[in-house]
């Protein structure tokens, strides 16, 4: 397969070139290069490192909602080669049984690179899982015992080499507000999770870590995911340059970026997540946090539910929306506002998440090739009806944007993404349309 007039970005630079794939990986990097068995015309579009989604929920074991063929074939549409499954399946991923059958069934289904995190609870915390990811902690209840309701166990939890990713709001908080509001309009959901919730969860999680960093024993890599406010990003910029054992990283999703309070009530059930909408200026920080780097990564929290669950009232309908087919887009959305450059999406979206969970998706010789292949100037809406995934809902549905993924390449495949979703190579057609 052979790529022609391909824009690479690479090493904060846009070389011209054609990239040749052999047997899954990247042959050669050069201008006009001869041969290869099809020749696709890239036509001049820009060729990013392969993106990887580091918070997705492809829900094993709940096959209705999503599986790891439906969940890797809206990863594709949407330009993601590479995603991170979180472990609040049914039940928990809590142990090495549970989590090395559940990387059997994404071996065998997924289409594209997954990886899995682990399920921390109050007592698995010292398991070692060599193929995990990460170690998930949940500071809010989540499936079964996956989730530390303990909190000064985050001192001897947080305490080991590993990277952790953090799902950070405060319990205490929760359930006093859930004293002083009923779930009754969706804004109510948004005043019972508020913004002090995620406040105090940080500020509960840098506490401890303030402690490990003195012992200095240990060096942790705290991955704060999906931050939502304005204050909890000023508070771990803070830690992140008084710490110096442990490592923290930044997670934002785009429905915290584009959405916010004031569209609750129009929203009702697409606007129903974890954490919930917050402000305007909490939309504007985040923006500002992706170009000054205190976000360091933009991943969708991809979380598929039956669209008639979603339709339900405030108090029966689930938390989540699927994101996995509209990261892309709602992040090159940014570049052409203006309000980031390519290369800060870039280093959101395949840079940083690469460096963080140790990825490979360097655009080099030798290398598998994984791109993700963006027409920039393409416009179009978001049409939630033709999602791959089987959550066919989304809040940006109808939604007009400037910039979409136009082929994934998995593994030396290529796929054209957005609309049609089929293997080129090895010449197979998926017929999923
Ligand atoms: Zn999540």
């Amino acid at each position: 397969m052979l790529l022609k007039n391909c824009r690479i970005v690479k090493d904060g630079k846009i070389i011209d070139g054609d990239i040749l794939i052999e047997n899954g990986r990247i042959k050669k990097i050069a201008k006009d290069i001869k041969g290869g068995d099809e020749v696709i015309d890239i036509k001049n579009s820009i060729v990013i490192p392969g993106v990887i989604d580091a918070h997705v929920h492809f829900r094993w074991g709940e096959e209705k909602k999503e599986d790891f063929l439906s969940g890797s074939l809206a990863a594709i549409n949407g330009g993601v080669c590479f995603a991170i499954d979180m472990p609040n399946n049914k039940p928990p991923i809590t142990t090495k049984e549970l989590f090395y059958k559940k990387l059997e069934d994404c071996k065998k289904n997924s289409k594209i690179n997954i990886f899995l995190n682990f399920g921390v609870t109050e007592r698995n915390y010292f398991e070692n899982i060599e193929d995990a990811k990460a170690y998930k902690i949940f500071m809010v209840k989540s499936v079964g015992d996956l989730y530390i309701e303990d909190y000064s166990k985050l001192k001897d939890i947080l305490n080991q080499n590993k990277l952790f990713c953090i799902h950070a709001e405060h319990k205490d908080v929760i359930d006093e507000n859930l004293k002083k509001y009923s779930l009754k309009s969706w804004i109510d959901h948004c005043k019972i999770r508020d913004e002090k919730s995620e406040v105090e969860a940080v500020k509960e999680v840098i506490k401890y870590l303030k402690i490990i960093d003195k012992l200095g024993d240990k060096k942790p890599h705290v991955h704060f995911c999906h931050i939502s406010t304005k204050e909890a990003l000023h508070l771990i910029k803070k830690a992140k340059q008084d710490l110096k054992n442990v490592k923290i990283s930044v997670e934002a999703t785009p429905h915290h970026i584009y959405l916010n309070k004031d569209m609750a009530e129009e929203l009702k059930g697409f606007g129903k997540f974890n954490p919930p909408l917050r402000e305007k200026e909490d939309n504007i920080a985040l923006i500002k946090g992706i170009v000054n780097e205190d976000v360091d990564i933009v991943a969708s929290d991809h979380a598929p539910h039956l669209l008639e669950d979603k339709i339900k009232d405030v108090k029966n309908c689930p938390s989540g929306i699927p994101g996995v087919e509209t990261i892309v887009p709602l992040t090159l959305n940014l570049v052409n506002k203006k309000l980031i450059t390519l290369f800060d999406a870039v280093r959101v979206l395949s840079e940083n998440p690469a460096k963080i969970f140790k990825i490979n998706n360097k655009i080099e010789e030798g290398n598998l090739a994984n791109l993700t292949i963006v027409d920039l100037k393409k416009e179009g809406k978001i049409n939630a009806e033709l999602f791959k995934s089987k959550a066919k809902f989304s809040p940006f549905d109808k939604w007009e944007i400037k910039g979409f993924p136009i082929y994934t390449v998995v593994n030396g495949k290529v796929y054209e993404a957005y609309g049609k979703v089929y293997e080129r190579w090895p010449y197979v057609h998926l017929h999923c349309n």
